[in-house]
């Protein structure tokens, strides 16, 4: 049964980097349908900074990595934070003296300091000289007896060839007696992350260490402590570094890292986890696609396609993830509006004499479904403004009375239907027109009475009705129809080429239709 943990320790935002190692530790773990802790390593207490913790699981939560043990989902193996265990690592750190791997050092930080000024001068490699290894039992006690401060040391097996398999890197070695004596209780009687991290992944029944790879050479100590204390040692992947474009490691320094100021500026947690998810993994050759879900990626993972080499962090890869994901999930609100164009506008297909938008008429249902596809596809691939959704009811009108130029015409969606949301700028050129015989005269006159007939006109749902009124008013009037129908057209909405004027009537309705005329009228009075 796998178990895995993400261990972060609460010192700040959460690290892009911190986030990737979350990542592939839930997507490790859920494919094989294991269990995904969360543990907080708060033993420093002088990087501890309040609040850290809740952003740190208010962040993981977000981006939808839940976790099935840890802080307020206590389970068999809590507490879940470092700083409320610390019985647990004393009673270790006692055992190990107890049993000759770890001792007591009583050496002043300026004793220290001059040690390793002195290691320096000499180019050796900085590493405690095991001055209180030499201490007698006895001598021991009088310094404790007498209250000197200590820390407690591993001691380390020199002379030793220690290998182990890591699941990224393959077979790693190490010579012990490269490794220093680590401390592993302060003389704050807090424990280190060494040995805090080694007792609870046992007590935790961590399965797979699955971490950062600057921990690659802290993996031995951890190895020779499991074996000291006679415990079985986990499995083990460390994951490669973070690089900057430059391929130095990842910092502040030169630009943003942390998780939450991205979920702050907007970007969508599918597309944060998509773009990390695959900074230092793939799926494999021939596999093509970049946009995987969560769901998606448990399916596709794998350690063994974890890449060795470190990844660059390209933020820009991150805004295209971001547009990507913004236009996948807004066409879900699109596929919403299609099914309400099925259940509530059906475009009656006999409108090239008398066209006429019902709703609730069945009758054309299936033919309508048909388009329907290619309309939502088209809606799709020129990403529709979201703004432009926001009304239903006025989307609808735009796509049925714009139904077959958005099929046939290669111009953009937002091209074609702009004008039934933004109030169109009247060039009063326009609306006069030669060949029509539309004069600013005629212009005028036909503009303010269609404002008082339409003003009249009860029903604007009633395609049928707009249309024969509007053509009473011209035979009243003693005009052809252009020299009435173009300007109020043009009037609403200021293109060549849109949907005829009946049509664009009853999608704009009453109150913004004579809106815009009255405007025009001022327009052309003004011109
Ligand atoms: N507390 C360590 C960190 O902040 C955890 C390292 C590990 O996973 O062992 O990265």
């Amino acid at each position: 049964m796998t178990r895995t943990r993400f261990a972060p320790s609460p010192t700040g935002y959460l690290h892009i980097g911190g986030l990737r190692t979350a990542l592939y530790n839930y997507l490790y773990t859920k494919k094989t349908d294991g269990t995904f802790l969360l543990r907080i390593e708060d033993t420093d207490r002088t990087r501890l900074i309040e609040g850290a913790m809740e952003h740190l699981i208010d962040t993981i939560e977000r981006v939808g990595l839940h976790y099935d043990e840890g802080p307020a989902k206590e389970a068999n193996h809590g507490p879940y934070i470092q700083s409320e265990r610390t019985d647990l690592y004393r009673k270790y750190a006692d055992q190990l003296i107890k049993n000759g791997h770890a001792y007591h050092c009583f050496c002043t930080p300026e004793r220290l300091t001059e040690m390793r000024e002195q290691q320096a001068k000499n180019k050796q490699a900085p590493m405690y000289d095991r001055t209180c290894l030499k201490l007698s039992a006895d001598e021991v006690k009088a310094k404790i007896d007498a209250g000197i401060p200590s820390v407690i040391r591993q001691k380390i097996p020199h002379g030793r060839q220690l290998s182990f398999h890591d699941h990224i890197r393959g077979n790693v070695n190490f010579n012990t007696s490269t490794i220093d004596d680590q401390v592993l209780m302060k003389s704050d009687n807090f424990p280190t992350y060494h040995l805090a991290n080694v007792v609870d992944d046992h007590h935790m029944e961590i399965s797979h260490v699955i971490r950062g790879e600057e921990w690659l050479p802290s993996t031995p100590k951890h190895i020779l402590l499991y074996k000291a204390f006679g415990w079985d040692v986990p499995e083990f992947a460390h994951i490669p570094l973070l690089l900057n474009k430059d391929k130095s490691k990842l910092s502040k320094r030169q630009g943003d890292v942390s998780v939450e100021s991205y979920l702050s500026k907007g970007y969508c947690p599918e597309a944060i986890i998509n773009f990390i998810a695959l900074l230092g993994w793939h799926p494999g050759e021939g596999e093509e696609n970049e946009i995987y879900t969560l769901e998606e990626l448990i399916n596709l993972f794998s350690l063994k396609k974890v890449h060795k080499a470190g990844a660059i962090f390209d933020i820009e890869k991150l805004d295209w993830f971001n547009y990507i994901w913004n236009k996948k999930k807004h066409n879900k609100n699109l596929a919403a509006i299609a099914k309400e164009i099925d259940s509530k506008v059906i475009i009656e297909l006999n409108h090239k004499k008398e066209p006429v938008y019902t709703f609730q008429n069945l009758k054309y249902e299936q033919e309508f479904n048909n388009k329907r596809g290619e309309l939502l596809k088209k809606m799709v691939d020129n990403y529709l403004k979201p703004e432009y959704t926001q009304d239903h009811d006025l989307l609808l009108k735009a796509l049925v009375t714009n139904e077959d130029k958005i099929l046939k015409s290669s111009l953009e969606i937002n091209e074609l239907i702009h004008f039934f949301y933004e109030r169109p700028h009247i060039d009063p050129a326009m609306v006069l027109n030669e060949k029509m015989k539309v004069s600013k005269e005629i212009a005028i006159k036909g503009l303010q009475k269609s404002i008082d007939t339409l003003k009249k006109l009860k029903d604007f749902e009633d395609l049928k009705k707009l249309q024969h009124t509007l053509i009473d008013l011209v035979q009243k009037m003693e005009l052809k129809n252009g020299q009435l129908l173009w300007p109020i057209r043009v009037a609403l909405t200021a293109v060549q080429f849109s949907p005829g004027t009946f049509e664009m009537l009853w999608a704009l309705g009453k109150d913004e239709s004579i809106k815009r005329i009255k405007s025009t009228i001022e327009a052309l009075q003004n011109s």
